[in-house]
């Protein structure tokens, strides 16, 4: 029999309540005859708030404690599930990530799995249990426990459906699918009935968090079909799959995404020569700071250079930047947003980055950084302007 693996994310279960829902959604499930298996999140808010103590006590302090600390949020997840549904006489199994099998990279909060031993979950299946697999974490060779990155629930579910070979991998989330735009900043969005992989993982990597960009990139390698689906109504949600990617009918646009994990720095009075810009981002690199977009404009020998990273990498930047440059030529702008258009029919088509201007201009909004590529094009842009940004940029892709 076919297996479905389900997950379900920290917003659908956000209370107790809805956890009994999940429970009851799930013996309906069974009692139609499908086999699953459960991975969850965190309760809503969970991880966040885990996130805060850890920084009240140690500000960017990443290394084992943080993961153990992290991890425990879908130990309870699971675990009420679990209640949940041995109330209601349902066989089932609790499996934190070293029970699952699931093994990683030792790079605390960023962790890679590198192996899933599935015999446990394979017997607990055939001997009819429901195994609630812990999302998030897996354990090091040497038995220490990780956490796999924002959204890591994600990963754990499809790297399961890879390994059991499961016919789909099911992500409940609290909307109906993938939308051509966040649906919580512009409610007229449509929603999308199928997406290609390269895709969805362009709008995951701009910011769409509906799923997390290394599920996709995994579900792409392995061939995971994942449909998006909410958690409480019944709608046949999101398809991603591997297809053709020719754009959606008739548009050139497949989405808008937006990301507000960004920030821009600008250095002024800094040096044009290359050594410079060697040395700057050699350092930043060996910090793990992530750079995104990057300008230079050089005036009478004078140069200011600008560059985003996401708000979390900024202290290391600081760090970096002392030996580089004056405290007074460091401006950081933290009120913005990142807009993108993403569609693979715009490599097809000319005059998509004209609409995309002209749109913008409609917001007079300031353009702190841009970038293209085949498939997108990106602005950073006050982040006061994102959600009449969003609107007009629709109507401009999708008509309204
Ligand atoms: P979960 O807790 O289930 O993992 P997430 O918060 O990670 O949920 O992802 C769901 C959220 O993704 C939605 O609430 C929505 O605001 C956001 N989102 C961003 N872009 C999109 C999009 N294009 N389509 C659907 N949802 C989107
Ligand atoms: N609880 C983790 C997070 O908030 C993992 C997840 O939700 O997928 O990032
Ligand atoms: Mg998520």
């Amino acid at each position: 029999m076919n297996l479905v693996v389900k997950k379900f994310g920290g917003s659908s279960l956000a209370s107790v309540e809805k956890i009994e829902q999940i429970a009851d959604r799930l013996v309906e499930e069974q009692k139609k005859g499908e086999r699953s298996l459960v991975v969850l999140s965190a309760m809503f808010g969970y991880t966040d708030s885990l996130i805060k103590m850890a920084h009240q006590i140690y500000p960017n302090y990443l290394g084992p404690a943080y993961d153990i600390l992290l991890s425990s949020g879908e130990q309870i997840s699971v675990a009420l599930l679990s209640l949940a549904l041995e109330k209601r006489a349902v066989k089932n199994k609790v499996l934190l990530a070293h029970q699952a099998g699931i093994q990683t990279s030792s790079f605390f909060s960023k962790a890679e799995i590198e192996s899933i031993d599935t015999t446990k979950l394979e017997n607990l299946l055939k001997e009819g249990y429901l195994p609630l697999v812990a999302g998030f974490q897996g354990i090091t060779k040497d038995n220490q426990i990780t956490t796999l990155g924002r959204g890591g629930s994600d990963l754990t579910a499809v790297a399961l459906s890879a390994s059991l070979k499961a016919e789909v991998c099911k992500i409940y989330t609290d909307v109906t699918g993938v939308f051509t735009a966040d649906p919580r900043i512009y409610p007229s969005a449509i929603k999308i009935k199928e997406l290609g992989f390269s895709e969805m993982m362009e709008m995951a990597s701009l910011g769409s968090k509906v799923l997390q960009i290394r599920c996709v990139e995994l579900a792409s390698k392995s061939k995971v079909n994942i449909q998006v689906l909410h958690s409480s109504k019944k709608e046949e949600g999101t398809w991603i799959i591997n297809k053709k990617e020719t754009g959606m009918e008739g548009s050139v646009v497949s989405a808008i995404a937006h990301d507000l994990n960004t920030l821009v720095i600008k250095l002024t009075n800094t040096s044009s020569e290359i050594e410079f810009h060697s040395k700057l981002f050699s350092a930043l690199g060996r910090e793990s700071v992530f750079i995104d977009m990057i300008s230079q404009s050089t005036h009478k020998e004078k140069s200011s250079l600008s560059f985003s990273i996401p708000h979390t990498d900024l202290t290391q930047t600081l760090k970096v930047l002392k030996d580089f440059v004056k405290e007074e030529d460091i401006s950081i702008i933290d009120q913005a947003v990142k807009i993108s258009v993403v569609g693979v029919g715009m490599a097809q088509h000319c005059g998509v980055a004209g609409r995309f201007f002209s749109a913008l201009s409609q917001v007079k909004t300031q353009i702190y950084l841009l970038t293209t590529s085949e498939i997108k094009i990106s602005a950073i842009i006050p982040e006061k302007n994102l959600k009449e940004t969003v609107r007009v940029l629709h109507k401009e892709f999708f008509n309204f």
